[in-house]
């Protein structure tokens, strides 16, 4: 049996049983390519329970994954974990409960866009790119200066064109 199947339903089974609980951590390699990032996806666990109605199964389901990822002001690597449930209606018509597409979805929308080692991270140094977090370069942004050609040119009346 290969690894994916395990995210493969027979129908009928389910139907059978009256319904189906299970706890499964899949490899994270199946669902690596959701992430921009390789290898971001460290550890996955799932719940899924599937309960059966008239004509249709329900699958309410829970994905909490460890992933990798980078701090969006100074870069450094982080690992974090996160968790979210989904819940999708399969209808009778089918053969198999194929949990992988929702599982993607989900998946895919787990991390922040953005994330943060911590919320005092001091990011970068623009000047010479050290972690500002871990040293101190002694760079000196002359910021002052750039503050006033800025407001020299502000001073600058547009030219109105003469007729
Ligand atoms: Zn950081
Ligand atoms: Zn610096």
């Amino acid at each position: 049996m290969r690894e994916q199947d395990l995210l493969v339903f027979k129908y009928s089974e389910i139907k059978e049983q009256g319904g189906l609980s299970v706890r499964l951590t899949p490899s994270p390699a199946l669902f690596s390519d959701v992430f921009e990032r390789p290898g971001a996806l460290k550890k996955l666990e799932l719940d899924l329970a599937f309960s059966v109605g008239g004509d249709s199964i329900l699958l309410e389901g829970k994905v909490r994954a460890e992933l990798d990822l980078e701090c969006s002001r100074c870069g450094d690597s982080l690992t974090r974990s996160f968790e979210d449930s989904f819940d999708e209606v399969y209808p009778d018509s089918l053969e198999y409960v194929d949990a992988r597409e929702v599982i993607r979805e989900t998946s895919a929308l787990l991390a922040p866009i953005k994330v943060l080692c911590s919320e005092s991270c001091k990011g970068r140094c623009p000047l010479c790119g050290a972690n500002r977090n871990r040293v101190s370069c002694g760079c000196k942004l002359d910021i002052p200066g750039q503050f006033a050609a800025l407001k020299g040119l502000e001073l600058k009346k547009p030219e109105k064109p003469g007729k």
